[in-house]
């Protein structure tokens, strides 16, 4: 038995007959578990077009009732994820309190803008000119457009709808095909939140709908995460179209660890942030880089706790990791472990071999990996494996550790392990990253700052949520402003000067 997935337009779902549909697999047990309906560029078309018609009035919304409606959306997401949490594990296949971790991240950023009335004011200042008033007014888009990937099937969403919504915009979200149920049972909480008809639009699909989403200029921004070429093609497209975009892209995260480090504190680090996932998530750490005084110690102690962890089905008891997402992406992951062996690297832990509890042999299992003596042209070194593999590469020096994340065209997050506040402080002045850690292994920004990568990890210049999410989802007119003096009248074709 398969379930149909389709699209929810507003509060209703999608009653038509799907020209194209997917398949959605259980990864613990590579079983087809959905059919998932894929929306055609004219429905596409349709749901923005009623989506504008609903922005008016919600965009007229007073900021006292939109944030009525974010309060009650806070309270219903934090009562109902454990269900959100099931449906991720069912399609993602992560384990069950990774999920719920995702979608508490996600909460952050509906606190952060339940707090809408602060931070969309504007400024004003009094006889900028003689009895002339200036301010600032934050207005917003009208429709938008958010193109989600498979990790985080609810944390992304969550990083830009509550903004985009809090912000008078109506949504039209395209989630990633793989795990879309997530997004159809969160959009439901915002039905029961109050959010009048068609401000929040599910539409699911592939490139179709993508493509209808960048080209149609009723949609006024888009928010895209993925992987880079994609991040790419989306930045092009839809500023070519005239839209804003942001496009936050993929990722090859480096941990640097010093040889003053507490070296138990960053093998928990790497074990956790390399295999956390399975290694599918934007800021997982992936190229471990290790001064060779400390790499033999380090990689013992990452060794010993590997053979601690079990890898399973996601709801499994004592589970720690999940399979990957598809068959696809994992033949993708083991063919770079056969690729790190033949290219010359040693292969310390071995995860195309072992048992996982749970699932079955048909799940889309590979357990945890790990490479020693990696080097910078070895595709495992140079590619975003986004799996449970780590790799190792000795370095001389901080600096010669630095100069390897510099030179890396992925500029999403970083982190250095080490008890010298001086060299620490060094690191973050000097990294070319858009998030840095000290001592912490995945530097995820709280919802009030922003978050996003550099260099290829991003294309655009606005970082999610925080202050950038509401600027993004936003235009700031500014106003000039006089009542009428008769003492300033008369006629002057000259440009305005200020007196
Ligand atoms: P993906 O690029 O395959 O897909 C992302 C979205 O783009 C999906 O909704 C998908 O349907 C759509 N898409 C895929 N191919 C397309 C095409 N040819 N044309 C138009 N649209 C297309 O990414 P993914 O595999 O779902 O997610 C993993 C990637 O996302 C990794 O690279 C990861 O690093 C990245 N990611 C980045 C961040 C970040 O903050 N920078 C966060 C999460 C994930």
């Amino acid at each position: 038995m398969t379930t149909r997935i389709t699209h929810l337009i507003g509060h209703s779902s999608w009653e038509g007959t799907a020209e194209r549909t997917s398949e959605v697999y259980n990864p613990a047990t590579g079983e087809v578990t959905g059919t998932l309906d894929l929306a055609s560029k004219a429905l596409v078309d349709e749901v923005v077009a009623q989506a504008a018609e609903a922005a008016k009035e919600w965009g007229q919304t007073s900021i006292a009732r939109r944030t009525r409606v974010l309060f009650a959306f806070r309270e219903l997401l934090e009562s109902r994820k454990g269900e959100i949490a099931k449906a991720i594990v069912a399609e993602h296949g992560k384990t069950y309190p990774d999920a719920v971790g995702e979608i508490n991240r996600g909460l952050e950023v509906v606190e952060f803008a339940c707090g809408i009335g602060h931070i969309t004011k504007g400024g004003y200042s009094e006889n900028v000119s003689t009895q002339i008033d200036a301010y600032s007014i934050l207005q917003p888009l009208g429709v938008v457009g958010v193109i989600s990937p498979f990790n985080f099937p609810a944390m992304v969403p969550l990083w830009f709808v509550p903004v985009a919504v809090a912000c008078g915009n109506a949504v039209v979200i395209k989630p990633s095909e793989k795990d879309p149920t997530a997004v159809n049972l969160i959009a439901d909480l915002w039905r029961e939140a109050g959010l009048p008809d068609r401000v929040m639009n599910v539409v699911h699909g592939d490139k179709e709908a993508v493509d209808a989403l960048l080209d149609n200029p009723q949609v006024k921004s888009i928010s895209f995460v993925g992987s880079t070429p994609i991040a790419r093609y989306v930045y092009e497209r839809g500023v070519m179209a005239g839209k804003r975009v942001q496009a936050l892209g993929g990722a090859k995260n480096h941990m640097l660890v010093l040889p003053d480090a507490d070296l138990d504190l960053a093998a928990d680090a790497a074990v956790n942030a390399g295999f956390g996932a399975a290694g599918e998530r934007c800021m997982a750490i992936s190229a471990l880089l290790a001064v060779d005084s400390v790499a033999d110690e380090l990689i013992a102690k990452i060794t010993e706790r590997m053979a601690q962890l079990t890898t399973g089905e996601g709801n499994g008891e004592g589970v720690d990791m999940g399979p990957l997402v598809t068959k696809a992406h994992l033949d993708k992951v083991r063919g770079y472990v056969d690729a790190g062996v033949s290219e010359g690297a040693e292969l310390v832990v071995d995860g195309r071999s072992g048992e996982w509890v749970g699932g079955t042999p048909d799940g889309f299992f590979l357990l945890p990996t790990l490479f020693d003596k990696v080097t910078p042209p070895m595709s495992i070194y140079t590619d975003e494996i986004f799996g449970p593999v780590l790799s190792v590469v000795r370095v001389g020096s901080y600096d010669e550790g630095l100069r390897l994340i510099n030179d890396n065209p992925f500029g999403n997050g970083t982190t250095i392990f080490t008890n010298d506040g001086g060299a620490a402080r060094r690191f973050q002045n000097e990294v070319q990253v858009g998030m840095v850690g000290i001592n912490v292994p995945i530097p995820t920004p709280m919802a009030y700052y922003s978050f996003g990568g550099w260099k290829n990890s991003l294309f655009g210049d606005t970082h999610a949520h925080g202050m950038e999410g509401v600027h993004f989802f936003t235009k700031t007119k500014a106003v000039t402003a006089r009542w009428l003096d008769p003492s300033h009248g008369g006629l002057n074709l000259g440009f305005p000067q200020n007196d």
